[in-house]
């Protein structure tokens, strides 16, 4: 009896000891490259392997959802000729959340795009854009509609046509970074381009700090800070991927509806919540909607969003301001 009521005292002890444990802690970090993108993985008191199964996890969603890795779910899908591929459960969900974007926005995120991508290089330095001729045959080719998710697990693409996941696949891959993070570590910041997921806290107890990029200032600036505990913050933005030609900006968003990158009057879209999926196909679909209709889409979907147009003006959803502690810097 004695001993369980030591052994009691010990473990209140201990507790309280953690509880006001000094703000350090072991941080484990690594930066890493897929999906063309650079990838930064902080985490804190983590689980030994923790990090390592992080980036096996990366390369496995790579060799599933990339266009250009032969093999992939996306590769298969997009070589069938009209013929149904049998998919992962995975990329069934992906595709499920990217047609109902597609709907819920008027078709300002399509995924059929790849046609119309491929004619453009926004990267490569040649500046590559499509020409009139080529705009015309391959517009027809976007229609997400005629994508058929069957509920035997198969897709069909209709022969000629093509998806790219680009604008969805890096949120789904944060999703799932921070549920095998979750409970594995006291915190991390799992940053894949303008996905950013945040889970648990940081050392010192408090939420972290996301930095939302100043659209006319150089790479790493930051407008304004927000502060999650558990979820994400994602970022579409026209200064990801872009080349300017007579002062007009061809940024890596196209609008669907003319196969040109968008020329809406926003330079960047944040979502918060906690689905980095969702908001990654919706922070895409903001940009070419623009800003009047892209508040009535996260109203719709009852998502909270900042706004930040050309002209360097925010634009928040009710409450955003003191829900997510939203200060300029
Ligand atoms: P994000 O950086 O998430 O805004 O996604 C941009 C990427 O998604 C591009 O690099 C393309 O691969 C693809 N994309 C471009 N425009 C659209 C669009 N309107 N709808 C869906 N995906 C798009
Ligand atoms: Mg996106």
């Amino acid at each position: 009896m004695r001993k369980r009521v030591l052994a009691a005292l010990l473990a209140l002890l201990l507790g309280v000891a953690a509880a006001g444990r000094p703000a350090h802690a072991e941080k484990t970090s690594g930066v890493g490259y897929y999906f063309d993108t650079v990838i930064t993985l902080t985490l804190y008191d983590a689980e030994p392997g923790l990090l390592d199964e992080l980036w096996a996890m990366c390369k496995g969603y790579e060799e599933l959802l990339s266009k250009t890795v032969e093999g992939s779910d996306v590769d298969r899908i997009n070589r069938a000729e009209g013929v149904p591929v049998a998919v992962s459960a995975e990329t069934m969900e992906i595709l499920r959340t990217a047609r109902a974007v597609h709907d819920a926005s008027g078709g300002a995120f399509s995924i059929t795009l790849a046609p119309v991508i491929a004619l453009w290089d926004f990267t490569g330095g040649t500046n590559r854009m499509p020409t009139e001729q080529e705009l015309a045959e391959t517009l027809p080719l976007v229609d997400d509609s005629r994508i058929v998710l069957g509920d035997d697990g198969t897709v069909t693409l209709p022969a000629g046509m093509q998806i790219d996941l680009g604008g969805i696949a890096k949120g789904y891959i944060a999703d799932k970074g921070a549920a095998l993070a979750r409970g594995r570590c006291t915190g991390a910041v799992l940053n894949f381009g303008g996905n950013v997921y945040t889970v648990g806290r940081k050392p010192d107890g408090s939420g972290f700090n996301v930095g939302i990029r100043d659209p006319q200032g150089p790479e790493g600036s930051s407008k304004y800070v927000l502060r999650t505990q558990d979820g994400t913050v994602v970022t579409s933005g026209i200064y990801e991927r872009y080349f300017e030609l007579d002062s007009v900006r061809y940024h890596h968003i196209l609008d669907p509806k003319t196969g040109v990158s968008s020329m809406s009057d926003l330079a960047s879209a944040t979502v918060v919540c906690g689905s980095s999926m969702l908001a990654d196909a919706v922070a895409t679909a903001c940009i070419v909607l623009g800003c009047r209709d892209a508040l009535v889409l996260l109203n719709s979907l009852e998502l909270d969003g900042l706004l930040i147009t050309r002209d360097g003006e925010a634009y928040v959803t009710p409450d955003f301001i003191e829900k997510w502690q939203l200060r300029s810097v």
